[in-house]
């Protein structure tokens, strides 16, 4: 048993100054019935906690680091942009260098704004796509989340669905009023809100491989789908891909499904482990963001230049080759981790869109959060326990999927899958 020490004194003195503890709810490990993992230092795929013990890490600080931990490009750039100075609140050329890179290879971007994190990607669009409609209402899924604005905190996946919190106090129901839900990949639903409500409904917005209640791709013909009735209505379909963005596919999942959106919400792998989101589309709709078009969203520290630094290195690194080497990797571990379920007749079932891995503990298919949600989470609790035990760190969530880097090797992969066998076997006895 790894010795956690350091860390139950650290989560203690934390708890008198900080909420819970923590600065977003799924650190404090509640549904895992663990103290929360300091950790100390990252290096490539393994994370090291204050207490010394080791892990092979699949979190990867919730999907940024798909170059690994402190790759030596990205640190070797900061370092040399932290020598300048840190902040300018002015334009730099480094942030014009990463949105040419994000609408080179996105093929619903024709121009993007730079924000500080997925949330204000997404609250920003949304702002965009009512102003550019001069509509109310937004259709969301439920299960997924999109950040924590008010109208994005209905039905919402992620921590919301780890704690088993209903909406949250505090969002107006006025505001509550504008956003219809409906379960994911159930075109039907879709057709029925706008056939309801259509003349007034702004946008659609969805994760395209919704990674908020594990993970769950799009069924065939789904996003198609979601294409058709948005434009017959007049409503913007907006791809939240601040997940699935650089992280599934060189082009995005809107590159990945052949399926383009009018908006784009990015972070995590676009800001390679620093705080950056954005969101981009057709320069039509974009257009109408200020200064240009009379629709405000600012930020004192948008567009940072270490921020942008690290996004920028980190894409540089992730090119075509590197996706299919993912590819190969997330199935890899998918039917080690499948066979492994297998061997010990636990129901499970595993999902997998490139390098993000969802494995729930229900027979499955999972295709919407009604079905992730009848995991048995008791179990995934003393999974998540069994696996950092033997060091390897996964979400400490049954509804986040989990991340595989570039320098994650296949000793690495190899170990998770014994560690698997392992936890499972023990499960089984339990
Ligand atoms: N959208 C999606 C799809 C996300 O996964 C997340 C965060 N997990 C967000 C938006 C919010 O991003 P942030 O935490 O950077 O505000």
């Amino acid at each position: 048993m790894p010795n956690y020490e350091r860390s139950i004194a650290a989560f203690k003195e934390a708890q008198k100054y900080i909420p819970g503890g923590v600065n977003s709810p799924v650190r404090a490990f509640k549904s895992v019935g663990m103290n929360p993992i300091y950790f100390e230092r990252g290096q490539g795929s393994k994370v090291y906690d204050i207490d010394g013990n080791e892990y092979i890490d699949y979190v990867a600080s919730w999907g940024p680091l798909i170059a690994g931990h402190a790759h030596p490009q990205v640190v070797e750039a900061l370092k040399k942009v932290m020598e300048k100075g840190t902040s300018f609140g002015a334009p730099t050329e480094i942030e014009t260098a990463l949105a040419k890179l994000v609408v080179e290879r996105v093929p619903g971007v024709e121009i993007v704004r730079m924000v500080n994190s997925g949330t204000e990607a997404t609250m920003s669009a949304l702002r965009l796509a009512r102003g550019y409609t001069k509509r109310n209402k937004i259709i969301k899924f439920i299960g997924s989340y999109h950040g924590h604005a008010d109208f994005l905190l209905i039905k919402a996946g992620s921590g919301v669905a780890t704690l088993g919190l209903p909406d949250s106090p505090g969002v107006p129901e006025a505001t509550a009023q504008q956003t219809i839900t409906v379960p994911y990949n159930e075109l039907d639903s879709v057709q029925l809100a706008f056939e309801r409500y259509g003349d007034d409904i702004a946008a659609v917005i969805l994760e395209p491989v919704a990674g908020n209640m594990g993970v769950v791709p799009p069924v065939a013909g789904f996003l198609e789908g979601l294409r058709e009735i948005t434009k017959k209505y007049g409503a913007l379909l907006i791809f939240d891909e601040v997940m699935t963005g650089f992280r599934v596919d060189y082009a995005c999942a809107q590159g990945k499904y052949g399926v383009i959106p009018d908006l784009t919400c990015f972070g995590k792998v676009i800001g390679g482990g620093l705080p950056v989101g954005a969101y981009g589309g057709r320069k039509e709709i974009m257009d109408q963001v200020a200064p240009v078009g009379p629709i405000y969203q600012a930020g004192t520290l948008s567009g940072n230049p270490l921020a942008m630094t690290a996004g920028y290195e980190t894409l540089s690194l992730m090119t075509r080759e590197r996706y299919e080497e993912l590819e190969e990797k997330g199935a890899y571990l998918a039917e080690g981790l499948r066979r492994n379920a297998e061997k010990h007749g636990i129901p499970c079932t595993i999902n997998r869109a490139g390098s993000m891995v969802g494995f729930f503990f229900t027979e499955g298919p999972v295709t919407n959060f009604e079905q992730a949600a009848r995991s048995d989470l008791n179990r995934f609790a003393r999974y998540f326990q069994l696996m950092v035990e033997q060091g390897v760190y996964i979400p400490p969530s049954q509804f986040e999927g989990m991340f595989i880097s570039i320098v994650h090797t296949k000793e690495d992969l190899d170990r998770t899958i014994a560690a698997c066998d392992k936890a499972l076997a023990t499960l089984v006895k339990e």
